[in-house]
This record gives structure tokens, C-alpha cells and sequence, in this order.
């Protein structure tokens, strides 16, 4: 895996969330990858979808938990399926060259692109509220 903070290829340890946030963590049987070198760490991909590529450090962690505070508003406000939104941002990121997934994003500003696009979609899916005449 490729970590952010090391800017270099990584062979990730497999830790716990009791690993990292100590045995009273509601995730604690959640699955990491940790960098062997400077200790950050990212999550695992779900079984069913390709694993991620990146270790992000403390400050892309914190970006990618901005861009989906807003996609995640979305698909649960029922303005678009997860994957429709998935879909909307590869084409607005990359041009439907690659798929998007917040979590294989590199750098923080490519988050903050990702971030403002991501506005941008909720902007136009919230402005299709019916009005009343
Ligand atoms: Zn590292």
C-alpha cells in the first residue's frame, strides 16, 4: 500500500481497532492496515470490493470524513442511490476514467477537489426541491 505520510510503498501490518483505539472501541474487531514505519493507518475494503491502495495519514483521514459526511447526505436523504453517487464523482473527478472511491484518493488536494465537487453534487441534488406555488 502506498503510505501518504511515508510518500512511499508500504508492506502494511493487519491490526485491530483495539489495536488502535484501545479495547472499549465500538469497532474494535474492525480490520486495519497499518504502516510499519510511522504507524498510520487506513481501513480495510469491504470483502466484496477490491482493496484500497492507501495508508492516509492523520490530515487525508480527515478529509476523506468530510467528502462523505456530505456524500453519505446523499444517498441517505434518498437524492441519489450510493451508487449513482459513486458513478456522478468518477465522472466529475476523473471523467468515468477510473472508479471513484473516497478512500483510494492520495493526497489532500485531491480531497479537496474531491470535497468541492462533492458540494457541488449536493448543491444540485438538493436544488430539485419541489416548491409550492
Ligand atoms: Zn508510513
Amino acid at each position: 500500500m502506498f503510505c501518504v505520510n511515508c510518500q512511499t510503498d508500504v508492506e502494511p501490518e493487519t491490526v485491530t481497532g483495539a489495536d488502535i483505539y484501545g479495547p472499549r472501541f465500538a469497532f474494535k474487531d474492525a480490520l486495519y492496515a497499518r504502516c510499519p514505519r510511522c504507524g498510520n493507518y487506513g481501513e480495510f475494503a469491504a470483502k466484496d470490493e477490491p482493496p484500497y491502495k492507501v495508508i492516509p495519514d492523520f490530515r487525508l483521514r480527515r478529509g476523506y470524513n468530510y467528502i462523505d459526511g456530505v456524500l453519505d447526505l446523499l444517498w441517505r436523504q434518498k437524492k441519489m442511490t450510493k451508487a449513482e453517487v459513486l458513478y456522478r464523482m468518477a465522472g466529475l473527478m476523473y471523467g468515468h476514467e477510473r472508479a471513484y472511491r473516497t478512500r483510494d484518493i492520495e493526497s489532500y488536494d485531491e480531497a479537496c477537489r474531491a470535497y468541492r465537487l462533492a458540494k457541488e453534487l449536493k448543491k444540485e441534488a438538493f436544488s430539485h426541491v419541489q416548491t409550492v406555488a
